[in-house]
């Protein structure tokens, strides 16, 4: 075959590879070690010389010619397989993202913020006692001394001493009264506080979890009755749930206040007609409180004709659970997604 002719030929099959794989074959049948091409190459040493040159030149020339037209075609391969993948890859963005979600502020905690920032309009400043308390702080102290029958009405987890010259028994606090006693001790009249935080109790059903919170105030300061009690209890329930509606108070009894209440409020799910929730009485009990006892005055010191005060006491959780609408007590504590979506609140969005 003549050289241009097969130059032409080959040139018009390599323009229609359509892969880089397919050209690759092709430049192996052509240029490679076993191709015509190289073998003509080599047996150019048996030729006379001036046929050699002649010849030399022509084949040399082809492989040249080929090795162009190769390059050319792999390039334009390249750049087509490129774009083919450019385009498969492409980002849509006119499509939806995938949703994110951001974190919910605990209903429990929630309402520990709530009850802080109400309180604190009220004039009420924090307090703190430990979670692993003595005896003394958390029973003895409040007029619960040894043997008070009022001790068995608190499944109390009890600790080991923690050395045998340490007589004192210690509990795991089964109420934040125990910050009472702390602030007796710490402050001179007047003073007002509030202590928030985890207490423990051996208990666990429908409405009991062994952990649970507590909020606790106290205000002693002369001249303090028990109409000053009221007011500032009915203002806490109206700053903390952001509305009014009516309350009452029932007699009660605690070892630490003396007289005792608990406040109830109108039950906002049936307005006080009655309903599964306030199990059709209309009220819930909200608030425990009293003047605090002369007993637990004595601890600071102090007289209850002198510096009268009174104290109060409330579950964090079930005022979560009122103010949210959450109706299973354990749902507080099995960290939920869906739940915490719900009911969580959202945080205040960095400034
Ligand atoms: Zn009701």
């Amino acid at each position: 075959m003549d050289i241009t002719t097969a130059l032409a030929d080959i040139q018009a099959r390599i323009n229609k590879s359509s892969s880089l794989k397919d050209l690759e074959d092709m430049r192996i049948q052509y240029l490679g070690q076993n191709s015509e091409l190289t073998k003509s190459l080599q047996s150019l040493g048996k030729l006379a010389p001036e046929e050699r040159r002649v010849k030399g030149a022509e084949l040399n020339q082809l492989k040249m010619d080929l090795q162009i037209t190769f390059a050319a075609m792999k390039a334009g391969l390249e750049a087509a397989e490129l774009n083919a993948q450019l385009a498969s890859q492409a980002i849509d963005v006119t499509l939806p993202a995938d949703p994110t979600y951001q974190g919910r502020i605990h209903p429990v905690t929630a309402a520990m913020e709530d009850i802080a920032a109400a309180l604190k309009t009220l004039g009420f400043v924090h307090a703190y006692g430990p979670e692993v308390e003595s005896d003394d702080y958390n029973f003895t102290k409040l007029n619960l001394p040894p043997h008070h029958p009022a001790r068995q009405d608190q499944d109390t987890f009890y600790l080991n001493p923690f050395n045998a010259e340490d007589r004192a028994r210690y509990v795991l606090r089964t109420q934040t009264s125990n910050v009472q006693i702390r602030a007796l001790e710490a402050y001179k009249p007047p003073f007002r506080v509030m202590g928030i935080g985890r207490v423990y109790r051996r208990d666990y059903d429908l409405t009991h979890t062994p952990q649970f919170h507590q909020v606790e105030g106290m205000m002693v300061e002369s001249g303090t009755t028990f109409a000053h009690m009221r007011g500032v209890l009915d203002e806490f329930l109206r700053l903390f749930f952001g509305k009014s509606f009516k309350t009452r108070m029932r007699p009660h009894y605690f070892p630490f206040t003396e007289p005792s209440g608990e406040i109830d409020m109108e039950c906002q799910a049936c307005k006080g007609a009655g309903c599964r929730i306030c199990k059709n009485s209309g009220w819930l009990e909200v608030l425990g409180c009293g003047m605090v006892h002369r007993n637990v005055l004595a601890v600071g010191g102090l007289n209850p004709v002198e510096n009268p005060g009174f104290a109060f006491g409330a579950g964090v959780d079930r005022l979560a659970m009122l103010k949210y609408g959450i109706t299973d007590l354990r749902l507080l504590f099995e960290s939920h997604g869906a739940f915490l979506q719900q009911f969580g609140k959202a945080p205040v969005a960095a400034v």
